[in-house]
């Protein structure tokens, strides 16, 4: 399920198509799945660990604000810090907009 309007499916449609392009590159592709799949708090702080030296983290982190993966963490963020971003970019107007700015401001802190 996607959080975006149908008038933005084709930016999602563009966003699936480009992971595989950057999966390859992902820090997290030797990495076991239960560390970035867990509620675990230590479990989660070791996956966002791994996210920070990740070379591909801006497309990830917008793959996964604007296509909500169903669990997990992406871009070096929990699935609650993606849900509570999810729901104040969904009350905007330009979504697409929202997300790539909300990429900038986490990746720039
Ligand atoms: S940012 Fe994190 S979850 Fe995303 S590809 Fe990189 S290591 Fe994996």
């Amino acid at each position: 399920m996607t959080m975006l309007s149908s008038s933005s499916e084709l930016y999602v449609k563009s966003l699936t198509e480009k992971k595989k392009e950057w999966q390859s590159d992902a820090a997290c592709k030797e990495a076991l799945p239960e560390v970035f799949f867990s509620d675990d708090e230590k479990l989660i702080a070791q996956a966002k660990l791994i996210c920070r030296g990740c070379e591909v983290r801006a497309e990830c982190l917008e793959y996964a604000i604007a296509t909500r993966p169903a669990n997990g963490v992406w871009g070096g963020m929990s699935e609650r810090q993606l849900s509570r971003i999810q729901r104040l970019i969904k009350s905007g107007r330009n979504e697409e907009a929202s997300v790539k700015k909300t990429v900038e401001e986490i990746l720039h802190k």
